[in-house]
Formats: C-alpha cells, sequence, structure tokens
C-alpha cells in the first residue's frame, strides 16, 4: 500500500510520503494554509505553501472532516514549534499535491475530544460514526481492543481454548429478566437471548476442555444505567479439577499482566481480600474504592476480591414458592462445612457460597463461583428455592443429566469488559467505551430499534398484536 500511517510519518524525515485521512482542522493563514490531518493513528500538521500552487489553491476548498489524500515531504519542525504532548509534534508534512477523494457535509456537531457545549446523547447515538471520530472515544475503543489482546495472549497460553456458544437459547437463571426471540417452526415457543454462557461453559468443561474462555456476550432485559446496558460482553472462563485459590490467582495474574503491560500500576499485590461480611463492616457495601484521592488522578488500579457470600437472600418474588432465592448465582458450590445444610434444607440464612467478586475503584469488575458438580447439591439449590421436582426438571434437568456422566470439580468467573474499560479510561459511563451503545431510553444507535415488523413477519411468526 502507498500510503503511510500519520504515527509512522515521524521516522521518515526528509523523505516524500503519502497520507490518507480526514481534515481534523483547517487554518487559513492567507498565503498558507495548516490543515491537522487525522487517521487512526493519530494527527499530524500539514502545511500549503505557495510554491505548491496547485495544492495550495485545493486546500482553501476544505473543510472540516473532508477524506484527502497527500503527498508531500516529512520535515522536520523548528525547535519553537515543536509539540510534546503529540506523537508528530517534532515534524510537519509539506504539501506537493492534494487530492480531495471525499468531501464532507458540516458534521452534526463539532468533531472535537471535549464538547465545548453539551450535545444531546440521541444526536450523539444517531450519528455514532461521527461521535466515534471524537479523539476521546476512539481511544477508548483502542484502549477496549488492546485489554482483550492481552486477556486472550494470556488466556492462549495458559491452556485455554476459546469456544462459542449459542445466541439462540433457553431461558437461564441469571437474575435479570430474558430477552426472547420468537420462533417460526415452533408457534408459542420462544429462544431466549443468554445472559450468561453459565451453562454451556459448564458442560463444555464436562465435555473435556478442561479451560474454555470466550468473549462472551450477554443480553438481559434489566433497568439501565450509566454502568449497565441492555448488551455487555464478558471475559467469560471456566476451568476443572480448580478450587476457588486456583481460579483467583490465574484471574489475578491475568488482570496484573495485562493492565500493567498497558502502563497501569496496580496498587496492591496480592489482591487484597475481604470476606463479604468484613466489606460490609467496613465499607457498608460489596464493591469499594481503596484508591487515595491522589491515587485518582493517575493510572492506579485498586482490586480487591471479596468472597464468603451468603447463598440465598429472601425474596417477595411469590414464583419463588419458597420466598428464597439466590444472591449470586444458583450453580455455585456452598462451602464444604455447609453442604450438610443445604442437602437437608436447614440453617439457609447462613449457607455461604464460595463464590469471588473482583472489586476494582468502586466497580464490581467480575463474579464467579466453584459450582456444584454432584446433581443433589444442585437439585438441593432448587429445591430451597421452592422449586418442585417437575419444575427442577424442567429447569435444569439436563444439567443433573449431565452431572452423572463423569463430571470433573470445575469453577470459573466473568469480567465485564465495559466495567473494565471504564476503569482504564476513567470514563463513568458505560456507553462511552462500547462502539454503538443503547441511548438511555433503551434505543439502538444510528439503526432505531425496536422497530415494528412487518404484518407479513408477525404472519409467518404466528403473532398477532393487541393494540
Ligand atoms: N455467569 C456468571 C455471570 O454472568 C459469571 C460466572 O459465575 O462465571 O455473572
Amino acid at each position: 500500500m502507498l500510503r503511510t500511517w500519520i504515527a509512522d510519518s515521524v521516522h521518515k524525515v526528509g523523505e516524500q510520503i503519502t497520507l490518507q485521512g480526514w481534515v481534523h482542522t483547517r487554518r487559513n493563514m492567507g498565503k498558507l494554509i495548516f490543515i491537522d490531518l487525522r487517521d487512526q493513528t493519530g494527527v499530524c500538521q500539514v502545511v500549503f505553501l505557495p510554491n505548491h500552487v496547485e495544492a495550495l489553491t485545493k486546500a482553501a476548498e476544505l473543510g472540516n472532516e473532508f477524506v484527502v489524500e497527500i503527498v508531500g515531504q516529512v520535515n522536520t519542525r523548528p525547535a519553537k514549534q515543536v509539540k510534546a504532548d503529540v506523537i508528530t509534534g517534532t515534524i510537519e508534512i509539506e504539501a506537493f499535491q492534494l487530492n480531495i477523494i471525499s468531501p464532507a457535509a458540516t458534521p452534526p456537531f463539532e468533531i472535537e475530544d471535549e464538547f465545548k457545549e453539551e450535545v444531546n446523547e440521541e444526536l450523539r447515538l444517531q450519528y455514532r460514526y461521527l461521535d466515534l471520530r471524537r479523539t476521546r472515544l476512539h481511544r477508548n475503543l483502542i484502549v477496549r481492543s488492546e485489554f482483550v489482546r492481552h486477556c486472550r495472549d494470556f488466556l492462549y497460553g495458559n491452556n485455554f481454548v476459546e469456544i462459542e456458544t449459542p445466541l439462540l437459547t433457553k431461558s437461564t437463571p441469571e437474575g435479570s429478566r430474558d430477552f426472547i426471540v420468537p420462533s417460526r417452526h415452533y408457534p408459542g415457543s420462544f429462544y431466549a437471548l443468554p445472559q450468561s454462557p453459565q451453562q454451556y461453559k459448564q458442560l463444555l468443561v464436562g465435555a473435556g476442555f478442561e479451560r474454555y474462555f470466550q468473549l462472551a456476550r450477554a443480553l438481559r432485559d434489566e433497568d439501565l444505567r450509566a454502568d449497565r446496558g441492555y448488551e455487555h460482553t464478558q471475559i467469560d472462563l471456566e476451568m476443572a479439577f480448580v478450587q476457588q485459590a486456583d481460579v483467583m490467582a490465574t484471574v489475578e495474574q491475568m488482570m496484573i499482566q495485562t493492565v500493567e503491560a498497558m502502563g497501569y500500576t496496580v496498587k496492591q499485590k496480592p489482591f487484597p481480600r475481604f470476606t463479604y461480611a468484613e466489606a460490609m463492616a467496613q465499607f457498608g457495601a460489596d464493591k469499594f474504592d481503596l484508591r487515595t484521592p491522589e491515587e485518582k488522578q493517575s493510572k492506579v488500579l485498586a482490586y480487591a476480591w471479596v468472597t464468603d457470600f451468603p447463598f440465598f437472600e429472601t425474596t417477595d418474588d411469590a414464583s419463588t414458592g419458597s420466598g428464597w432465592t439466590f444472591t449470586h448465582n444458583p450453580f455455585s458450590m456452598p462451602k464444604a462445612e455447609h453442604v450438610d445444610w443445604l442437602l437437608q434444607g436447614k440453617n439457609i440464612e447462613q449457607i455461604i457460597t464460595q463464590q469471588y467478586d473482583l472489586v476494582c475503584n468502586g466497580y464490581e469488575s467480575g463474579g464467579g463461583s466453584i459450582r456444584a458438580h454432584q446433581p443433589e447439591i444442585l437439585r438441593a439449590t432448587y429445591q430451597v428455592m421452592g422449586y418442585s421436582a417437575a419444575e427442577i426438571e424442567a429447569s435444569i434437568g439436563h444439567m443433573l443429566e449431565a452431572f452423572r456422566f463423569g463430571f470433573p470439580p470445575h469453577g470459573g468467573i466473568a469480567l465485564g469488559v465495559e466495567r473494565n474499560i471504564m476503569n482504564l479510561t476513567g470514563e463513568s459511563y458505560l456507553r462511552e467505551v462500547q462502539a454503538f451503545p443503547m441511548t438511555s431510553q433503551g434505543r439502538t444507535a444510528v439503526m432505531s430499534a425496536p422497530a415494528p415488523i412487518t404484518a407479513a413477519q408477525l404472519h409467518e411468526l404466528n403473532i398477532t398484536i393487541q393494540q
């Protein structure tokens, strides 16, 4: 390819290069014109001088966000014009030729790093492809890509196998409402989009993939908040023949290796540990921020583990039958000394689960558990929650069946990618670290959904809409 990336142009002083990108800004100085040109790798200054009159004349037509090709020479800048904070701050491009590839209409808002005035969220999301041109958002997605790359590298280096699980699946109890997809072949029956790959990953471990991972999409129909959307991505993993300490050690190593490679500082290694009771007594919550005010200004990540959660809590939801529901994950294993209580259905409020949450800078950055791999333990969990034998069979009968065929002890975790990227970038809204997030009203970016479907589609699906 002919073009040089802008970030590489600093290494080409004295050479003639071809750049392609967007006009970030333009300054017309009368006899000369400066533009800042932007590509995926950065921004650099281009100068049009009267000695290349054709290019200079054309440059007068340029507006912000025009897509152009520039052939020019890389020159060093005089010492007093050097900009230390920009990667290309030591050079500028003297343009010989300008080719306007694609003109740009005036954008509905300025493409600048920080908005000078508040821009309406709906407008930003309607034109998300323009919003994403802003350096800050652009950088957030690059940080996200780097984070995932480092985690993947770690997992591949530690015998994990990356496996995808279905998106069209059966409702699985993860504590949220499901998104439902109607079936054309089975009128009146529905798929559910996965709230997590929880059961599939356990089944994969049973299938002999002793270390599984996936960048999994999780879909949950719950009320939207700054740090919660309908869709998010998890680094989802599961390991056979492990105890709680093994999963925690693996995740801790992955996080340290990843964030240190990205230039962040981990406040405390190994990560401090708190029981749920200690966290509640000390912080009044199970997620907390261990950074000092000074550390909040720098790239410090204060991780901590929280363990020893109560397995069950009471609920008003009449559908559970017994008044008890799980706090985190119904597939978890109680602490060894509490297994008998679970099997006998006694001291329910005192049963502690082998659940561990990873906390970082005030957010829950991940959560997982050692699972019940004996059918009688999982069955007992559902009995505590008031399920009848028939309801247990309908809900998790396939897991109980699978456990009969030589199932290894196992456990895992899911780390929320967005929450982790919010910590790495300092963003307080989930939408700033997703490419195409929903509006706070639950409408999609750029393409407006949910939207009605045609009468023919409804007919095919055997669905009638009540007016
Ligand atoms: N499935 C759990 C969740 O999505 C995570 C886990 O226990 O691995 O929260």
